[in-house]
């Protein structure tokens, strides 16, 4: 719990070249918009808003970092998937996380969001494509399993797991950010990865 209890907000990036140097240790979290990203930073980080006080509107394409002290930070990558967004929004998302997915040096892992009631969509195996060549691992949590009895939760962990062996260095956890189910397992994987 150490790491994770006193971190704050960094710095929002809008631009690739706006990116802070390439130092230290960071970890990247993705995911749908709504899929319970910044649910699963603030319980991860043991804080109620803290992701979502730098979420306000037209920050939404944005980065956000959070420094957890010692040069370590979990960076906020922006959400995708909302079919109303226009192309321009998407191709601006698409340089931006592309960019920094494949670039960026200090980059320990990714951690990938997804609502355990859906399967993966187009644009996750695209972020698990650009992160791939790098060898970095990924890690994806399967959040808002306490929507789920734990037959049908385990069927998805199942699931998830066999469709994301075509990717190595993957691993799938159930999680939950109201029962805190899995945060531990989480918090563990996450502080592994920072060290
Ligand atoms: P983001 O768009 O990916 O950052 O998603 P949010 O964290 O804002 O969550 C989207 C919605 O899902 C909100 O209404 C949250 O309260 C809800 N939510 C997020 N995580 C969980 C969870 O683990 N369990 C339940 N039941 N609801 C969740």
């Amino acid at each position: 719990m150490s790491l994770f209890g006193h971190a704050e907000f960094f710095r929002t990036v809008y631009r690739p070249q706006e990116l802070p140097p390439d130092r230290g240790a960071e970890v990247a979290f993705a995911g749908r918009s709504n899929a319970g990203k910044s649910s699963a930073l603030n319980a991860l980080l043991n804080r109620q808003r803290l992701a979502r006080v730098s979420k306000r509107p037209g920050r939404t394409q944005a980065i956000n970092f959070f420094n957890l002290g010692g040069a370590r930070y979990l960076v906020d990558l922006p959400g995708y998937g909302y079919a109303a967004v226009p192309q321009a929004q998407r191709e601006h998302w698409g340089e931006l996380v592309s960019v920094y997915l494949m670039s960026r040096a200090c980059l320990r892992g990714l951690v990938l969001i997804c609502d355990v009631r859906r399967s993966l969509g187009p644009l996750d195996h695209q972020l698990l494509e650009w992160l791939a060549p790098t060898g970095k691992p990924i890690h994806v949590l399967l959040t808002k399993t306490d929507k789920l009895a734990r037959a049908p939760g385990a069927a998805a962990l199942e699931h998830a797991t066999q469709t994301l062996r075509i990717y190595p260095g993957v691993t799938v956890q159930l999680f939950s950010s109201v029962t805190q189910s899995g945060l531990p397992a989480a918090r563990k994987v996450i502080a592994g990865w920072l060290q």
